[in-house]
């Protein structure tokens, strides 16, 4: 192994301190730290008149020196070192260094500099202030790196220009030779020195891509290998005679088409002999709850156990009870396992799991911990499963024999998504609601003045005996979600909302207290529930007509629509009401487009173009490496990343042979780390 991969540490110009830093952002080698990618650059060899600049932006010029002042030591110990110089035009410009003297030292009079600061105007008379100034040995690119404490730009730089030594010393490719050059990608030196330190920047270009590619590779390839170890075969075949009917009768509702066709596509599944890896997939409110519900009673009717997942303890609870009401009367045990379950009672929980009396376990990443031994687990449903890392959902299929996987999501995701993240399931679609659903009216509302008539229009609802929730505003930095929803509580309670019962939900209350205002809510015990996002995900209370989000502006439209799905439930008419106070541009786009439509795929689409990748990865939480470069509307390297994957897949299957030996040790490491944060 080359020094690239030995600890950071080891780099010249890295102690413990810094070490640490990078450790906070994953960088513990110098391999680690040549993935970390400038957020930007600068140009230098492409200055601006100095006439042209403008006060208080930091700009890039070039002047010649005329003059040297003498330092000024003002009051307060303020020391001020100034040059004064002309640029080409023959526009003047004054230099201005406080309390360091070098640079001012290092400037001759005659000679022509670049550099860049931020520059001042006043009166018509230009000065930049402490600026870098570009030495002749420089690159006329610079390379910046995102800031973060104990860790400027400049820190950075010198580091990775250790790392780009060592590679050069010791050349080191991840990519084998024939793909490299089929897609015409550059070799991996040439594409770091070309990101970090670019002599021009159509090469940065060219280097992204590469870069991108390989990222997308890695997933692409990472996500089969992860299919592939799935078997072939399931252990839990089940019987097609299965009789579906007393579910069917112990319902409060009859299904709609769209559900009866997913549990038909799932039973179908469920019989084939291979193992199911399925995705239910079906906008908020389209009743995923009981397709799940009519899989793991014909999981039970064949002998077998199955698991609901969800990722909150709260929709554990919720979920329980739902299939409790369903499953119960027609003979189905049901019980619920989570964190917050203790001693005793999950001592018996336990022991009702392995000798298989439990017939339906609900709960959290609970279910999956070592300790829990099941009798049978035929069939593992996850809700809302981008919330579950990939390592959660492989360890939990684990558990004895090979079961069969229905993953709910609720999340509506782009086509090109789909592909990428779930490139081996099959896709069932709710596409209709449950009849009689009334479209959810919603509205943007701009300055809080206009809260009071919002608030009233609220009563009016509460009065014809509906609820509603209300989303709580930003919380300012330093201020808890505790603080932050217990004193917007307390004033609704003394002013607007006086009368009403008004319970709080966060995330910092205990499970018990979680649920229980959960319960007090769901029963219609208080009115009002004012909350933090963690009511985003499948809550689901049906006589709650009117969502209230506070500072809408901070959600991206995936969340937006999430909240939104927590009403418009029943047959009432529901109502989103969207208050914000600032609104940029992008704010007000996003705002239109919920207002437009309610159709979540269109939203999801939206959010990816409006918003990138990135966020939209980091808010769904997926569980899934998080993609740095490549972008996920791309969809040419995605049909390519597809067919190189086929390509090194067809030649070698599991990734053994010494050509592909780097990309998977990558794609373990990767998998891996996600293993640990992957989970909510
Ligand atoms: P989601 O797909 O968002 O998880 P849920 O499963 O929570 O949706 O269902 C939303 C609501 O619709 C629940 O109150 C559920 O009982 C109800 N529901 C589900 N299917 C039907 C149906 N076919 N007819 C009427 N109501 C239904
Ligand atoms: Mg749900």
């Amino acid at each position: 192994m080359t020094r690239l991969f030995q600890s950071i540490g080891n780099l010249k110009g890295v102690g413990a301190k810094r070490q640490a830093v990078y450790a906070k952002l994953g960088i513990l080698t110098p391999y680690d730290l040549l993935y970390y990618l400038p957020r930007d650059y600068r140009d230098y060899r492409d200055p601006v008149p100095v006439s042209e600049t403008e006060d208080g932006v930091p700009a890039v010029v070039r002047a010649e020196i005329v003059s040297k002042r003498k330092p000024i030591y003002a009051r307060g110990g303020l020391q001020i070192y100034g040059l004064e110089a002309v640029d080409a035009d023959g526009t003047p410009l004054s230099i201005r260094f406080f309390n360091t003297p070098y640079t001012y030292q290092a400037m001759q009079v005659g000679e022509s500099y670049t550099m860049y600061g931020k520059i001042s105007v006043k009166g018509g008379v230009h000065e930049i202030h402490v600026p870098t100034v570009l030495k002749d040995s420089d690159i006329p690119i610079e390379a910046i790196y995102p800031q973060t404490t104990g860790l400027t730009s400049a820190m950075v730089r010198t580091n990775i220009k250790a790392c780009l030594d060592m590679m050069d010393e010791a050349p080191f490719e991840t990519l084998p030779p024939d793909i490299r050059a089929k897609y015409s990608l550059m070799p991996l030196p040439r594409a770091m020195h070309a990101i970090h330190q670019p002599e021009n920047l159509e090469e940065t270009a060219e280097a992204r891509r590469r870069l991108a590619f390989e990222e997308m590779l890695r997933l692409q390839l990472g996500l089969h290998l992860l299919a592939e170890r799935a078997a072939r075969e399931t252990d839990y075949p089940m019987e097609p005679s299965t009789d579906l009917l007393p579910f069917y009768e112990s319902l409060p509702f009859s299904l709609t088409d769209a559900q009866q066709r997913a549990i038909e596509e799932i039973t179908e599944d469920l019989c084939s002999g291979a193992p199911m890896n399925r995705l239910l997939q079906g906008d908020v409110g389209s009743g995923k709850t009981a397709v799940a519900a009519a899989a793991c009673y014909f999981t039970a009717q064949n002998g077998l156990q199955s698991v609901l997942m969800a990722p909150t303890e709260i929709l554990a609870g919720q979920h329980y009870q739902t299939l409790r009401e369903f499953l119960d009367p027609i003979g189905v045990r049901v019980v619920l396992l989570t964190g917050s379950v203790k001693g005793k009672e999950k001592k018996a929980v336990y022991a009702e799991i392995a000798d298989g009396t439990a017939q339906v376990i609900v709960g959290t990443h609970a279910v999956f911990q070592k300790a829990v031994e099941y009798a049978k687990l035929g069939l593992v449903i996850t809700d809302e499963q981008h919330r579950f890392g990939v390592a959660q959902r492989a360890a939990l299929a684990e558990k004895g024999g090979v079961p069969h996987k229905l993953v709910m999501s609720a999340t509506p995701i782009p086509r090109t998504l789909a592909l990428l993240m779930y490139g081996d399931l099959q896709v069932s679609i709710l596409d209709t609601k449950p009849l009689g659903r009334l479209p959810i009216k919603t509205y943007a509302v701009a300055g809080k003045k206009l809260r009071p008539r919002v608030i009233r229009f609220m009563i009016g609802e509460l009065q014809a005996g509906r609820q509603a929730y209300i989303v709580c505003p930003a919380i300012d930095e330093g201020d808890s979600e505790l603080k932050a929803v217990t004193a917007y509580a307390e004033e609704m309670r003394r002013g607007l909302l006086a009368g009403w019962r008004i319970d709080i939900l966060h995330g910092q209350m205990t499970a018990q207290e979680k649920d229980d205002a959960m319960r007090r809510f769901r029963d219609h015990e208080s009115d009002v529930l004012i909350c933090t996002t963690v009511v985003e995900v499948g809550v689901d209370v049906p006589n709650a007509t009117v969502m209230l989000i506070e500072d809408a502006e901070r959600f991206g439209l995936s969340q937006l629509h999430q909240l939104r799905g927590r009403v418009g439930r029943s047959g009432y008419q529901s109502h989103c009401i969207l208050m914000t106070e600032h609104l940029t541009d992008e704010a007000r786009e996003r705002l239109r487009l919920m207002s437009s439509t309610s159709d979540g795929f269109e939203l999801a689409q939206k959010d990816l173009e409006l918003r990138g990748p990135g966020d939209f990865f980091g808010n769904m939480q997926h569980g899934l490496p998080p993609m740095k470069l490549a972008s996920l509307t791309d969809s040419r390297m995605l049909h390519d990343v597809q067919e190189a994957t086929e390509e090194i897949l067809a030649k070698d299957p599991q990734l053994k042979k010494d050509e592909h030996h780097a990309l998977y040790t990558d794609i373990v490491r990767l998998f891996a780390q996600q293993g640990e944060n992957g989970l909510n």
